[in-house]
């Protein structure tokens, strides 16, 4: 079932990849900073390595967006890691107390140089230009609604519609391009694949609902097993079960009798709607020393 599943994954894997970078590659030229929207949970799986070659020598600043549904001590831990490798990263809500200061702290201090030469050399004060990119529901649309404080950018996951662009103004120091480049999550691995259906990052139509809520509990059991047990009842002896006989009770546990499609679903949403709490799928201790990319 596994091979089966990444099969669909592949087939769905879009054709305008090509078109999307080319588009990105566009914009990244008329930008002095690339914000890369990344996933506070997979902060390495929702990477997508392209943007760092076609960024090439021009900052970049990580944005984990999605901080509230992290485990709070693995983002902390990402960060202080990225900036042992001279990453610049901020992690954020998205969706609350987050704002424009908190982009400009970080960039300011990269971009005030490069702006300083160009008023020594009589040009003009100007602001600085940034466009946002990340895969399919990161949070780019949420990351640009508050950065330029206004409903500019529709909410939602619509790749493909780009009509004309335009810069958006973000406070008096930052503009940004209205368009985020949309790239998708490279699957090397069905681990990845996992990994990404779990946050939400692919559609769920394109995924077996009981390999991921398998996943999920096989995670939570590592690393977050009081949780686990709080929210579907399970004793410590439960924990004896293989993943599957552990799926089947939660199944009846949850009152679904044998349904356990029907219970893989309710335990991906209770995952992802942070009944579990937090959680962050990609670990620091897995990564080779050296390895800030997923290739
Ligand atoms: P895009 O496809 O990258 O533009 O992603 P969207 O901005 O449309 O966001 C996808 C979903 O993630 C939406 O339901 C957002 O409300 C949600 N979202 C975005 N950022 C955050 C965040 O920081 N925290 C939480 N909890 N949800 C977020």
């Amino acid at each position: 079932k596994g091979a089966n599943n990444m099969a669909v994954t592949i087939q769905w894997f879009p054709g305008h990849m090509a078109k999307a970078i080319r588009q990105f590659e566009e914009n990244v030229s008329l930008v002095d900073i690339v914000f890369e929207v990344i996933d506070a949970r997979i902060p390495l799986t929702s990477q997508n390595p392209e943007v760092a070659r076609i960024t090439g020598e021009k900052p970049h600043l990580f944005i984990l967006t999605k901080k509230d549904l992290a485990d709070r001590e693995a983002t902390q831990r990402w960060l202080a890691y990225f900036k042992d490798h001279g990453q610049p990263a901020i992690a954020v809500d998205a969706k609350d107390h987050f704002n424009i200061n908190d982009v400009l702290s970080v960039i300011n201090p990269i971009m005030s140089p490069k702006l300083a030469r160009e008023e020594q050399k009589g040009m003009k004060k100007r602001p600085i230009r940034a466009v946002s990119v990340g895969v399919p529901n990161v949070g780019k649309s949420t990351v640009l609604n508050r950065l330029v404080n206004r409903r500019a950018a529709q909410v939602g996951n619509r790749p493909g519609v780009t009509k004309g662009q335009q810069w958006l103004k973000a406070g008096k120091k930052l503009e940004l391009l209205d368009t985020p480049g949309i790239l998708w999550p490279k699957f090397a691995s069905q681990e990845i694949a996992n990994k990404l259906a779990l946050t939400g990052a692919i559609k769920d139509s394109v995924f077996a609902s009981d390999d991921i809520a398998l996943f999920g509990l096989k995670h939570f059991r590592a690393r977050h097993r009081d949780q686990l047990m709080a929210r579907y009842r399970l004793n410590d002896d439960d924990f004896a079960l293989s993943d599957v006989d552990l799926l089947l009770l939660i199944t009846k546990k949850l009152g679904m009798r044998d349904d356990y499609e029907r219970a893989s679903n309710r335990i991906i949403q209770d995952i992802r709607n942070n009944k579990l709490g937090g959680f962050t799928l990609d670990n620091l201790e897995e990564l080779q020393p050296n390895v800030t990319r997923n290739d």
